[in-house]
């Protein structure tokens, strides 16, 4: 499998998947997808029906991994699986449980019983293994640089700790993460782990982050490395657990069920539309926002408009919280016939100029649900609540706020699409306590597993809103 650019020209050269692993942005300022998307076959789905059953998930994975992956010899791909995806690691066995909400036709997929209780847990303990199977490989090491509000971070912090070829530097908003994910992060002890309390807010964050990105001589001197949310690899994980999610809740090799998806950076829902086009048989691939709607308003307009950070709205979702959408332009290529030209001037012209582009006028626009199977809509924090409270009472299931969402917006749409729906659950209720606590009145239970790092001394330094203390920090810790 060779990797093309969204923006690259027809004949531009492709990388294989270990170039681009440890790479973010293709060089013409587009992203990787693959040359061709891998199709599946009936026997294939059914074999791996069986695969799923009883050799388990981690064997899933290498199976579809394997269709995206063809320069890591088969059995060391096996064992990154292994290692990835341990009942240990994710509370069982089957690592995505789902579960049927009553006798409805709603199910949750359940993605975020990993180590920081959010789906980013499902690609991101692929990536740690994947990261330090490559660097062992090249004998390198990785300085991963982020900034995050809460769950990317984490998640990263938790796949890269203990890693003798990596550390991470992560950046947080000082005092604005909620007191669980403070003490998620800050509770590590690894000596490769760096948490940093910056005197600003997450714009402020990724700011700086951009900053040292930009000094390439210190980039180069430090191996400054990312794991954002466009980086290919993680997409590919996440359409396994679709493929999984698709085999638990079917019985026929060719039965259509669709999905509902929480969206921010159209990360969860891009490898949803990529099982599509594999011929995953999916239906509809429903898609939910909250107040920060920028991909339902494109969704039901066809005007993809970016928000300014001024215009993003603090919610009680707020991994959902995004002034555009970093993935959606792996999906618009497709929409677009794969015409890399049209994307670059869209992308790489249209937006930076004027903050927007608009399809609305164009036949790709009335292919978004007939040909991609797509469909949205946004809730608000009143509909999160109601919708938290409904299940919790009615069903005796607790969800978190993005999940919410997803299930709020599936409701919807519920009598138009083909059942069964399956929600994907993005995080645990445990992460969000205080709008739990609005919904229902009681604080969620902190399962045991998280009891110790609520009490783990803090390993986090404050620095000033100055890039340049943070040069010198990474300087001094690398
Ligand atoms: C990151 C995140 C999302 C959004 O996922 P995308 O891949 O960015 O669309 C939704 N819910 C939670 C809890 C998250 O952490």
């Amino acid at each position: 499998m060779r990797y093309i650019s969204t923006r690259g020209s027809a004949g531009s050269q492709a990388s294989s998947f270990s170039d681009i692993l440890l790479e973010g942005l293709a060089g013409d300022g587009g992203l990787y997808v693959p040359a061709e998307y891998p199709q599946l076959d009936a026997a294939t789905l059914a074999s791996w029906r069986d695969v799923l059953a009883t050799q388990g998930y981690p064997v899933l994975a290498h199976r579809v991994l394997s269709l995206f992956v063809d320069d890591i010899p088969s059995d060391d791909l096996l064992g990154i699986c292994r290692r990835a995806y341990t009942p240990e690691k994710f509370g069982s066995s089957s690592i995505v449980p789902v579960e049927r909400i009553g006798d409805g036709p709603l199910w949750l997929g359940h993605l975020s019983n990993g180590p920081t209780a959010a789906f980013k847990d499902m690609a991101m303990q692929l990536l740690g293994e994947l990261f330090a199977y490559e660097l062992d490989r090249r004998d390198e090491h990785l300085t991963i640089v982020g900034a995050t509000s809460g769950d990317t971070g984490s998640s990263a912090e938790y796949a890269m700790r203990g890693r003798d070829r990596l550390s991470v530097h992560m950046l947080t908003p000082a005092g604005r993460m909620s007191p669980f994910q403070q003490a998620q992060m800050f509770g590590l002890q690894d000596p490769n782990i760096h948490n940093i309390a910056f005197d600003g807010v997450f714009d402020d964050c990724q700011d700086a982050v951009k900053a040292i990105n930009a000094d390439a001589e210190f980039k180069a001197k430090y191996h400054i490395g990312a794991v954002n949310s466009i980086n290919w690899a993680r997409l590919a994980a996440q359409v396994i657990y679709y493929v999984a999610l698709w085999l638990r809740v079917t019985t026929q090799n060719d039965q259509r069920i669709s999905f509902a998806v929480p969206t921010g950076n159209f990360g969860d829902i891009c490898a949803g539309h990529i099982a599509r086009e594999m011929g995953l048989p999916i239906d509809t691939l429903i898609l939910a926002t909250n107040e920060n709607n920028v991909l339902h308003e494109f969704f039901t307009t066809g005007r993809y408009r970016v928000r300014a950070s001024s215009e993003v709205a603090a919610t009680s979702s707020p991994s959902m919280d995004i002034s555009k959408a970093s993935n959606f332009e792996r999906f618009i290529f497709d929409l677009l016939g794969r015409d890399g030209a049209r994307v670059a001037d869209l992308f790489g012209r249209q937006l930076p100029e004027q903050g927007y582009f608009d399809l609305s006028e164009t036949p790709e626009f009335k292919r978004l649900t007939d040909r991609y199977g797509f469909v949205s809509g946004s809730s608000s924090h009143a509909d999160r609540l109601q919708t938290i409270r409904g299940l919790y009472f009615d069903n005796g299931v607790l969800i978190d706020p993005h999940t919410a969402d997803g299930v709020h917006v599936a409701h919807e749409w519920i009598s138009r699409v083909a059942a069964p729906i399956v929600v994907l659950e993005t995080a645990l209720p445990v992460k969000f306590a205080a709008t739990i606590k609005e919904a229902i009145e009681v604080e969620p239970e902190i399962p045991a597993r998280f009891a110790a790092i609520m009490d783990a001394p803090r390993r986090v330094v404050d620095l000033p809103n100055d890039v340049q203390a943070v040069k010198d920090y990474i300087a001094a810790t690398s």
